[in-house]
């Protein structure tokens, strides 16, 4: 059988192909020699399945895409607390090679706008590293987030090098304002060899997928970024990923994305998918015309908008039977603090004198650690009122209940 999901891609892609509208970054003159008719979608899951159409091999300089990644790579070396006390996570609404900075404290904005990413760049790897050492520390980390050994474009680094006169300005006023030590030409060129790694769409889809997966690779099955790491990261997407067009491509599209001159879009949309789209024409804001029809049309299709939550909780309690001196309470799916308080509830509201309370989790995919350290407290409270608590837990979704005390309920194997 064929993968409907393949279908729907290649549909997707001879829908989209027709769009020629947009122009070729110019500004550095190695990206305007780029193939204007180059297309290619790729979609990995968390589970490690890729689906692509078009030209998936073919490589493209990662640009502002690096800027999430180079963030997560600081802030694993780093931090949280070191990093946000030099960037911050504030839109700007202004472009993204504007010098824009917090009042007070002159931090760069947020890490995807240029200023902040310069300053980012100056704190990869160990303090006082060299322009080298910074290099191949990026590359190493964007290497282990695709699975692959990835390399840096030599000609369009040295193009941009040239052109670069924005980014040195920048560069020179962070130092001068105290934002960082470091020699601010080196650190530009590093930024820039930075952007100027080579990636083609299946990679951007498979670093996606790893943030999506909680910073754990789906194929390795390496843990390149904690999971706190991770979500930092999507929050700066969702609020400054896409230039000046963030808030409405949220509202429209409601995936974490991240988009770069050379025409890519990288969509992470968590626990689900990465998503890499390349296509070299941009819209007036610089981000991809079909790539950012591509997105529209797949979160409708699909749902993917992110703040189509479903609604947890309402369904977590499957059945409840009450019995002389018995109550079983069947519990079901996956269970979050909104499903774990609707089981409290539940349990204040059965009145009954002591006896035996069996939960029956056999039909639970997984309890969140919130919803766990809720469940233990209601379980605790029941075996403290004086009734007898059993569990029946075949797959372990509740391992080591221990209610305090070395209180554990009594495991009951049959339903
Ligand atoms: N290397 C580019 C610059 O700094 C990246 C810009 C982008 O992709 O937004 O100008």
């Amino acid at each position: 059988m064929e993968s409907p999901v393949r279908k729907y891609l290649h549909q997707l892609f001879n829908d989209t192909t027709a769009m020629d509208g947009g122009d070729l970054a110019d500004y550095i003159p190695e990206l305007a020699k780029a193939d204007p008719e180059v297309f290619s979608i790729a979609l990995t899951t968390i589970d490690g399945r890729t689906y692509s159409v078009g030209d998936d091999e073919r490589e493209f300089t990662i640009q502002s895409i690096s800027k999430p990644f180079a963030y997560a790579s600081a802030l694993t070396d780093r931090g949280l607390e070191a990093i946000s006390a030099k960037v911050g996570v504030e839109p700007t609404g202004e472009a993204f090679n504007e010098l824009s900075l917090e009042k007070g404290t002159n931090r760069p904005k947020n890490p995807m706008i240029n200023a902040g990413a310069i300053t980012i760049h100056s704190m990869l790897a160990e303090p006082d590293s060299s322009l080298e050492d910074r290099a191949n520390h990026t590359v190493e980390f964007f290497s282990r987030l695709a699975g692959r050994k990835l390399e840096m474009d030599e000609s369009v680094f040295r193009s941009e090098l040239e052109t670069a006169d924005r980014n040195f300005a920048l560069a020179h006023m962070l130092r001068n304002l105290g934002v960082f030590e470091e020699h601010a030409h080196q650190v530009v060129a590093g930024y820039v060899a930075q952007c100027a790694i080579k990636v083609n769409v299946r990679d951007l889809a498979v670093m996606g997928a790893t943030l999506a997966n909680r910073g754990m690779h789906p194929f390795t099955g390496e843990r390149v970024a904690s999971r706190d790491v991770a979500r930092q990261v999507l929050a700066v997407m969702v609020s400054a990923g896409m230039y000046d067009a963030s808030g409405t491509w949220f509202s429209d599209v409601g995936i974490p994305a991240k988009s770069g001159v050379s025409g890519g879009i990288l969509g992470v949309l968590p626990g689900q998918v990465g998503i890499g789209v390349f296509s070299p024409r941009l819209d007036p804001k610089g981000n991809s015309v079909r790539g950012v029809n591509v997105f529209n049309k797949l979160s409708q299709d699909m749902g993917l908008h992110l703040l189509n939550a479903g609604i947890f909780g309402s369904n977590t309690i499957r059945s409840v039977s009450e019995g002389d001196d018995e109550t079983v309470m069947r519990l079901q799916g996956v269970i979050q603090f909104s499903g774990a308080e609707a089981i409290l509830h539940r349990m204040a509201s059965l009145e009954c004198d002591p006896g035996t309370m069996v939960f029956d989790l056999t039909k639970v995919t997984r309890l969140d650690a919130m919803a766990r350290r809720m469940f233990l407290e209601g379980l605790r409270r029941l075996t403290a009122d004086g009734h007898r608590v059993e569990l029946i837990d075949p797959d372990e979704v509740l391992p080591d209940p221990d209610l305090g005390g070395s209180t554990y309920p009594i495991r009951r194997e049959t339903p």
